[in-house]
């Protein structure tokens, strides 16, 4: 257990796992299952020269935006590709847009009520949303807001591949509510509340060294009040005692 500076969430704690290896990094099973997407080959070793990767974004994001192959394609207005930026020092996923980002098009827009809690996220972790990549389970809205069924979350994983295999991965990873949770841990592992106040420190796939860290969505929080005050513990103690 890590010592807690901030004394009262002694239940904060870093557990270290060797690797993990998340169900969308598996190549083989993704290229099985949806076959090879041949402009994203043929992109995926462009040098990280930044013009290279702008033009590797757009190309990503117009295919992300073209998407049909769920029928949450049928419910949004648009697919909404993850905001990347060239050099995240942290990432956010969440589990898919909802009203207002699909009316703007960008996750995690500020114009709604969970896109104002989730900047004050970024308020205690001292970063803005230009040093931030921004990202879904699922790039679909679902008309109703219900939660997307596995089988779409499953589906979209594919570009959830391609995010990490085209892009920078950033040292920290927060994982905002139960979806995004499981698609890093395995749909079987426990919901986030039963660990609330874990982090994993861990290397993605056997390579990229990163910080798990499951933290209530903003949505959560926004129905759940009592709930932001113990997120705000486990963001404070990232920024004290893994970032600085
Ligand atoms: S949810 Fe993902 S896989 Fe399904 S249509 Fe939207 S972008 Fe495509």
């Amino acid at each position: 257990m890590v010592k807690n500076t901030l004394g009262e969430m002694e239940e904060i704690k870093v557990k270290k796992i060797d690797s993990i290896y998340p169900a969308f990094l598996n190549e083989k099973a993704v290229h099985l299952k949806q076959g090879i997407i041949k402009n994203l080959l043929k992109i995926k070793n462009t040098d990280y020269h930044s013009a290279d990767y702008d033009n590797k974004l757009d190309l990503f994001s117009g295919l992300v935006k073209s998407c049909k192959r769920c029928k949450l394609s049928r419910e949004c207005k648009i697919p909404i590709p993850p905001d990347i930026v060239y050099q995240p020092k942290a990432m956010f996923v969440g589990r898919n847009p909802g009203k207002i980002d699909d009316i703007v098009g960008v996750p995690f827009s500020q114009r709604g009520n969970s896109g104002k809690i989730f900047s004050k996220y970024l308020d205690v972790l001292g970063l803005s949303r230009e040093e931030v990549i921004l990202s879904n389970v699922a790039y679909c809205r679902t008309k109703t807001n219900r939660p997307p069924e596995m089988e779409h979350m499953q589906v979209c994983s594919l570009w959830k591949y391609w995010e990490f295999r085209l892009f920078k991965t950033p040292p920290f990873i927060f994982v905002l509510g139960n979806d995004a949770l499981k698609l890093f841990m395995g749909w079987g592992y426990p919901s986030l509340l039963a660990i609330h106040g874990d982090i994993y420190h861990t290397f993605l796939a056997g390579k990229k060294e990163v910080y798990i860290i499951p933290v209530n969505h903003p949505s959560f929080i926004l129905r759940n009040r009592e709930w932001g005050k113990d997120t705000v513990k486990i963001l404070r103690f990232v920024k004290q005692e893994l970032m600085e």
